[in-house]
């Protein structure tokens, strides 16, 4: 492609100009190379002109003449070889064309080195949560007892428990056909109740599952308890929490431990326990948990449309929450009552498990009579509100 220019912005080293770089112009004309600068001028014929290209990434093109040894001149602008010159002059279209190849192949290396970069970085970003999760896994079940006793221990601290060994036993009676499903071989699962009027729930690693008294007084079905319990065992036994900790702990510390020594991760774990409660399950963990949750259910013969019932009472208490906070976040929203993925959105993968479930109907009874706990849930709180129970710090509003 001819162009234009006939002269360029270059450079040169002459014996005459001492040891240093003149300024000057390039002119490609007559079958000479001329450079000019205000020390003078000088010439090379165009006939075995020698070119190279040099400097950082190759950025100037360089031309010599044998006859001048000592003499140099340069151009950063590669508009040069475009030169009509190059076309006619039999030596400089063979350079030109051994430049070109150069060119070609640096650009093929350069790019090569960044997909190279680019796949790595990929590769193990794509492998880290599997890394986290084989890492989990080898983390002995003890350390995450601990790790969820002490965090729990917090909890209990911060808020009021119904302990009343009556409603303890009938909410064990409402959850044992779920926790005949859910492998018992890793965790001691422990249910607390805790006195608080919002639709929560929440579990910890190691087995500690907590249901707020509001959750448990709103729902209509024990089916709607048990849907929420279902999502909050499969939290502990896919180790959301301990792998939620080890995320937050860093791609280094967890490639680190991983080919290292495990053990260092104890200390580490447990130093992690606040984390715990003011942890946000991902959305992946969560749809992970309500996937799990239905599968529990359906394998314990519940009737998991009660998950989904729970769901829409979820729907309307957000709603009713985004009234009375226009535009705010829901702020502390424990577990159950997570705003990511949305609750519709979590209401329809649902209904679509259901639709595929071999198991349509056929559910097993719960065999307790809800009504009977709830009240004996009611009264234990206002027997508590009565002060009858020793006082401790309200967390929550007044119902
Ligand atoms: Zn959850």
């Amino acid at each position: 492609m001819p162009v234009s220019i006939n002269s360029f912005e270059a450079g040169a080293f002459h014996p005459d100009y001492g040891n240093r770089r003149v300024a000057g112009t390039l002119t490609l004309d007559g079958g000479m190379a001329t450079f000019t600068s205000d020390e003078g001028l000088f010439a090379f014929p165009l006939t075995d002109l020698q070119i190279n290209l040099g400097g950082a990434s190759d950025r100037l093109v360089f031309f010599e003449h044998a006859n001048f040894p000592k003499v140099s001149v340069f151009t950063t602008d590669q508009r040069v070889l475009e030169h009509p010159a190059f076309a006619q002059n039999s030596t400089l279209a063979r350079a030109r064309a051994r430049i070109r190849r150069r060119q070609f192949v640096a650009r093929c290396v350069t790019v090569g080195i960044l997909a190279l970069i680019v796949g790595t970085v990929a590769g193990v970003w794509l492998a880290k949560d599997p890394m986290v999760k084989a890492l989990a896994s080898q983390v002995p079940a003890e350390w995450e007892v601990k790790l969820g006793d002490t965090a729990f221990q917090q909890v209990s601290v911060r808020h009021k428990l119904i302990t009343d060994a009556a409603v303890q036993k009938q909410l064990e009676q409402l959850a044992q056909p779920l926790l005949a499903v859910v492998p018992q071989d890793r965790y001691p699962f422990k249910l607390h109740i805790i006195e608080d009027a919002s639709l929560n729930a929440f579990a910890l690693p190691g087995g500690n599952v907590a249901i707020h008294s509001g959750l448990l007084l709103t729902a209509d079905s024990p089916e709607e308890v048990l849907g929420v319990l279902g999502h909050e065992l499969s939290h502990v036994t896919k180790q959301h929490g301990l792998r939620g900790i080890v995320q937050s702990l860093g791609l280094y510390a967890v490639v680190t431990t991983f080919f290292g020594d495990v053990s260092g991760l104890a200390a580490i774990l447990v130093n992690n326990a606040p984390f715990l409660l003011t942890q946000k399950f991902s959305r992946d963990f969560e749809r992970e948990a309500d996937e799990q949750g239905f599968r529990y259910l359906e394998a314990a013969k519940l009737d998991p449309r009660g998950m989904i019932s729970f769901f829409e009472k979820m729907r309307r208490e957000e709603e009713k929450l985004r009234e009375k906070l226009p535009g705010g976040d829901m702020l502390d929203t424990l577990d159950f009552l997570s705003t990511h993925p949305t609750t519709p959105e979590r209401m329809a993968r649902l209904e679509q498990l259901l639709a595929k479930s071999p198991r349509k109907d056929g559910f097993t009874k719960v065999d307790l009579d809800f009504k009977a706990f709830q009240k004996a849930l009611r009264a234990k709180l206002s027997q508590s509100e009565s002060g009858q129970r020793p006082e401790k710090k309200k967390t929550k509003p007044a119902e």
